[in-house]
């Protein structure tokens, strides 16, 4: 029987695929220990790393600790290879970096939004691009992509099919980008980029199964589980900010009623401190900070109502951790034990046992590095599929 045998390029390709991932996983590292990682001797890799190496994907770093003999070169990915944009679509502002390959920011800007009909939002998304494009450093790859998260329901073929905050339905964002730049453009739920953004660069690191909730005017969460983010079957997992959680309670834009987020969002603590004359929640902060009692009580409240939501959740998906992101996290200090006290009388024993309930390390820009980080993945998987 003829032993099967494949095309030599098509190994090559595969081969290099796994030596790329290897120096993306693991960088700084030695060939000899690519070699080690990957079970492919050590003249095929260093073949293979001579061609990442001239097509300016890979650098050569100086010399590592020796183990016994002369310094191995260490390898790493080259993260000015290209770069990538990031835009963080809110219904009120318009946030978008520029990064590199390692998601290291360069630039940010940041505007808000009065007109957030959807051809102005595209106009004001086109000027940060343009501007990016323009001041990005010169690189092999140049732009490599666009990510953009936006506060709705979006397909797989990135369109925005509904984003009621918005006004927008059947928005076909990805489509309108592609159109104008040529390149590669990512579009996602932002609480989807937010928990992309906490698990890669921010507090979710560590964990392999995370809640992110994106608290802001509404309430959206992104599911982590295994180290990937849960999609559902069309895409529109995590719309857990319609969690009903006052079976009588007030409608909801979502034709339900008593939603989690109508209760626990920046939207909920708006309407509340109306009543005391504030108008922001930067002023409320303030308030908090200076002992004002009916502040602290409405943050207190706000928490509690986060942490039922939180323990709901906790008691479905087991995660090792909730993280709390979007404008909510600024109020962290205030809303932190109120959500502990309610997640600690509301979950079950054994899974509160291992919870973690943390607030995002990013801040407001967890969802715009998830952004970019969408265009860095998109890119590096495009090169290891031999494109
Ligand atoms: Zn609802």
């Amino acid at each position: 029987m003829a032993k099967p045998t494949g095309d030599p390029a098509l190994i090559k390709q595969i081969n290099t695929s796994i030596v790329l991932e290897c120096i993306l996983q693991y960088a700084p590292l030695s060939r000899a220990a690519i070699a080690q990682k990957t079970g492919l001797n050590k003249a095929t890799v260093s073949s293979l790393v001579q061609d990442l190496i001239d097509r300016q994907l890979v650098l050569e770093v100086g010399a590592g600790a020796s183990s016994g003999g002369r310094k191995p070169v260490m390898l790493m990915f080259n993260s000015r290879a290209g770069f990538a944009i990031g835009i963080d679509v809110g219904v009120n502002y318009l946030r978008s970096i520029l990064t590199d390959l390692d998601g290291t920011m360069l630039q940010q800007l940041h505007h808000p939004v009065i007109d957030c009909r959807h051809d102005a939002v595209i106009t004001a998304i086109s000027e940060c691009i343009d501007q990016f494009k323009q001041q990005a450093p010169d690189s092999p790859y140049g732009i490599i992509g666009i990510g953009v998260g936006v506060p709705g329901i979006v397909n797989e073929e990135g369109t925005v099919v509904f984003a009621p905050n918005m006004g927008w339905s059947q928005v076909e964002l990805k489509h309108a980008l592609e159109k104008l730049y040529q390149l590669p453009v990512m579009i996602d739920n932002e609480a989807n980029a937010g928990a992309l953004g906490e698990h890669i660069y921010g507090a979710g690191r560590p964990y392999r199964d995370q809640i992110y909730v994106s608290a802001g005017i509404g309430i959206g969460t992104g599911i982590v589980l295994h180290n990937k983010l849960y999609k559902g079957s069309s895409g529109f997992s995590g719309e857990l900010g319609h969690l009903s959680i006052q079976f009588d309670g007030r409608s909801c834009s979502c034709g339900n009623q008593g939603c989690w987020e109508l209760y626990a969002s920046e939207h909920a603590l708006l309407e509340a401190g109306a009543a005391y004359g504030y108008h922001d929640i930067h002023a409320m902060l303030q308030a908090a900070e200076q002992n004002k009692p009916h502040m602290r009580e409405l943050f207190h409240d706000i928490g509690t109502y986060l942490g039922i939501g939180i323990a709901n959740i906790a008691n479905i998906f087991n995660p090792e951790a909730v993280i709390i992101g979007n404008r909510m996290s600024l109020a962290a200090e205030w809303i932190r034990p109120a959500i502990e006290q309610a997640v600690s009388q509301r979950t079950l024993r054994f899974h509160h046992k291992r919870l973690l309930i943390q607030f995002a390390e990013l801040g407001e820009q967890s969802a715009v590095r998830g952004a970019a980080y969408y265009a860095i993945e998109a890119f590096w998987t495009e090169v290891k599929s031999g494109h």
